[in-house]
């Protein structure tokens, strides 16, 4: 017998519980909404019950909504756009301070915004990104166990499945998102288990090799991205200072380390379309020298692209370097999600801005300034866009220059277990 929508959607709140979160007993959950949250109420609703079954302290939610943003965007002062209410910060940091969990929920409609100002969104984000500073500093130490996962609501469907009437387009994108996050196995804690033991083997061999470079080639991609040296590859789990093991962002497929900001060379073109802040970026290529991006070509979204690229002196540069095989559910699943949460564990992906630190050894204590001069990115923003595809081949250049295969045809060229 097929399980009803409100058993899946128990069974999707449970894994983003104890497997994402690894939610303690007595800790405070904070849920934080991305985009147009609102509707995605259902989900936040969900993660709350399950959370108090965990023995959670108390959840607390930020609720955002696109529409308010739109509004401000189009009828507010310019000036205004910088404004930030102090007490967003403060109430990040009180949670962040007493050991809070945090659930990010993405429930985003990637067009809504598409026709605002693109400067004054510049505006309104930079004033965001400044203001919550402090906070997204902390959580990059891995002090926090936190996940991310992704909400149904009708905008997002109706550009998944745009041939769909509404209510059909956000049935159907609810089993997409469950597929692919396995809440159809007879145990998806279970199943997410051994997937996770499975990207574990990968960490530890890639972390063995040490490659001084990777070299990726394809359709219009002749890139070689330097690492860092001592990087460490992660993903699948995460473990926070205090030793808590969690899985950052539902659904995951991803192993990714730390570029060498400064030894990132060639041309780079994404195989998926980009959606930045409800603009979509389609068909856009980068050229790097010496780890900075000196020019970007688009055929839709350009200069949002190139604002991005010039947000700050970071912004150019990469922060972070993942391998996704093309055999991933969310590859196969054939579905483009204009959800960075889905379409980056469909595919290899680099992303610009800022790196994290845990992904080179001994990063999390270092200074900014330490790791920048070790290679690691700093920048206020962490942009990632795919550039996998079943044709892509990836080399690791060792210390002597040798180079050997990574992937071939999108694939992992090596056996683990
Ligand atoms: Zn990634
Ligand atoms: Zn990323």
């Amino acid at each position: 017998m097929s399980s009803t929508f409100e058993e899946q959607l128990s069974k999707y709140a449970d894994l983003i519980v104890r497997v994402g979160l690894n939610l303690q007993p007595g800790q405070n959950l904070l849920v934080t909404g991305v985009g147009s949250s609102v509707e995605a109420a259902p989900l936040v609703r969900a993660a709350a019950e399950s959370a108090y079954r965990a023995g959670a302290n108390y959840v607390d939610v930020f609720w955002s909504d696109q529409y308010l943003l739109q509004s401000r965007l189009r009828y507010a002062s310019a000036e205004s756009l910088n404004y930030v209410p102090a007490w967003r910060l403060k109430a990040l940091m009180e949670y962040a301070e007493q050991d809070a969990a945090l659930l990010a929920v993405f429930a985003e409609d990637p067009t809504l915004l598409a026709d605002e100002n693109p400067e004054y969104m510049a505006v309104q984000r930079r004033a965001v990104s400044e203001a919550l500073k402090p906070f997204n500093d902390y959580r990059r130490k891995g002090t926090i166990n936190w996940t991310g996962a992704a909400g149904v609501i009708p905008g997002w469907a109706k550009q998944v499945f745009p041939d769909l009437p509404p209510d059909d387009a956000v049935a159907k994108l609810w089993q997409t998102v469950f597929e692919v996050c396995r809440i159809n196995e007879a145990d998806p804690i279970a199943a997410w288990q051994s997937h996770i033991g499975r990207i574990m083997a990968r960490r530890q061999y890639l972390n063995a090799k040490q490659y001084d470079a990777l070299h990726f080639t394809g359709p219009g991609t002749d890139l070689k991205v330097g690492l860092v040296a001592n990087h460490r590859w992660l993903g699948g789990q995460g473990e926070t200072t205090q030793g808590i093991l969690h899985t950052p962002n539902l659904p995951t497929e991803e192993t990714f380390t730390m570029p060498h900001c400064e030894r990132v060379d060639g041309v780079v073109t994404a195989s998926k379309p980009l959606s930045v802040s409800g603009t979509l970026i389609r068909e856009f290529s980068m050229t790097f020298a010496d780890g900075v991006v000196q020019n970007v070509t688009a055929n839709q979204g350009e200069s949002i692209l190139r604002k991005l690229t010039e947000f700050d002196e970071g912004a150019a540069r990469l922060g972070e370097v993942a391998l996704v095989p093309h055999s991933s559910p969310i590859s196969q699943s054939g579905i483009l999600f204009y959800n960075t949460l889905f379409d980056e564990n469909a595919a290899n992906h680099i992303a610009i801005g800022a790196a994290y630190a845990e992904s080179v050894e001994n990063g999390t204590k270092l200074s900014k300034e330490e790791l920048r001069a070790i290679g690691g990115n700093d920048s206020m923003i962490h942009v990632d866009f795919m550039i996998g595809s079943a044709e892509m081949n990836v080399d690791g250049i060792l210390a002597d220059g040798s180079a050997e295969p990574v992937m071939r045809n999108g694939e992992w060229a090596f056996d683990v277990m």
